[in-house]
């Protein structure tokens, strides 16, 4: 057997196991004495356990990404199990178009972990499934009829926790339908399991990257997540040709602190992977002890832009309820406009007029 799939047969799963590992505290002792409203499967990778500190208890970020506790049980009114309401925008079963230019697949419903903040745990690890060869056809065949999308976010779930056979045999369905599309794969397992990306796999991606553009969206939230093996697995993707981008959520405890998040960025940047999103905790069932005002993010947009290059600065964005889609985040740097006359605030908070003609 494969290292990646033993790595994810030994996972930790249930509680007797966790405890032999870590000791846990009451709080996440209690989540398994209730099965509450949008209650999410447990699995950590004995790898990305061994990252956790556990003389840190509860605070460390690590932890709190993977180990549950009885908070996911509590959800607010404003809470939901699709907050982005993506079923309302699907064209077929696991094809979401919530935007003109492009479209979500949702390959695979299994992770490598499940983190603790998902937004998609309507959907994660619900026993949903991979996608079948039915399911991709049918995606395929819509996408054809739909020549505006031109980006396919290959997402799920884990996309690269299929075979390396379905997934090369469904870039190759997609490829055959629409030989224009820019593929990007959201996955977590360079974080989480890094074994994943293996020999075989990288075969399978540099010869759909060498075809079509092929973006990688990782999931990397704290700077201790780029640990040794990520670094490598991270350089021998972008060998393989691939484009390599981060969407980081900011969480409660986590990386809710400007120097975390500055250092993320930087070693994010310094291992090839551009910075693209720093988002805003969406309203998921269960997930508000994780969650930050949303002032923090605001303010920490602005405190980011003062410290970090271009280049390492993500967009800053919510995700709004109800559907509506992301918008970006930032305090208002343009105070006044009049006649042709623009007054902006800098970085460090001086003032500066800007005529269009004068
Ligand atoms: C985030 C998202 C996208 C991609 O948006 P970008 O701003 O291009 O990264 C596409 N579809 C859905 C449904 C999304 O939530
Ligand atoms: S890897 Fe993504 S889909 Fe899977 S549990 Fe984490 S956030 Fe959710």
């Amino acid at each position: 057997m494969e290292t990646w799939k033993k790595e994810l047969q030994t996972s930790i799963t249930d509680r007797a196991s966790l405890e032999a590992e870590i000791s846990l505290t009451e709080e996440e002792r209690n989540f398994f004495s209730t099965e509450g409203q949008g209650s999410l499967m447990l699995r950590i990778p004995r790898r990305y356990l061994e990252l956790i500190d556990p003389d840190a208890g509860r605070t460390d970020p690590i932890r709190i990404q993977a180990v549950p506790t009885a908070s996911e049980h509590n959800s607010l009114g404003s809470e939901s199990s699709d907050p982005l309401c993506e079923d309302a925008w699907s064209l077929t079963d696991r094809l979401i178009r919530r935007y003109r230019s492009r479209a979500v697949f949702l390959a695979n419903d299994q992770c490598a972990m499940y983190c603790r903040h998902c937004f998609r745990r309507r959907f994660a690890g619900d026993g949903g499934k991979s996608a079948s060869v039915e399911d991709i056809r049918s995606a395929a065949e819509r996408l054809v009829q739909e020549p505006e999308v031109r980006e396919l976010l290959i997402s799920g779930g884990d996309p690269l926790l299929l075979s390396d056979q379905r997934l090369d045999e469904m870039l190759g369905l997609f490829s055959a339908a629409r030989e224009d599309l820019v593929f990007r794969i959201g996955t977590r397992v360079p974080v989480t399991l890094p074994s994943r990306i293996n020999e075989e796999l990288l075969r399978v991606l540099s010869h759909w990257a060498a075809k079509h553009p092929l973006y990688i969206m990782t999931q990397f939230n704290h700077p201790r997540e780029l640990d040794q093996q990520a670094q490598a697995a991270l350089s021998q993707l972008y060998q393989a040709g691939v484009l390599l981008y981060n969407q980081t959520v900011l969480l409660s405890g986590v990386n809710d602190r400007v120097e975390t998040l500055e250092e993320l960025f930087n070693r994010l940047v310094a291992n090839r992977v551009k910075p693209y999103y720093l988002f805003q905790g969406d309203l998921a069932c269960g997930t508000s002890h994780l969650r930050t005002p949303l002032s923090r993010c605001i303010e920490l947009e602005d405190e980011l832009r003062g410290r970090l290059s271009g280049l390492a600065m993500p967009h800053v964005a919510v995700d709004l309820p109800q559907g509506g889609g992301k918008v970006p985040l930032f305090s208002l740097r343009l105070i006044e406009q009049r006649d042709g006359s623009y007054l902006f605030r800098n970085i460090e908070g001086r003032e500066f007029w800007y005529h269009d003609r004068m």
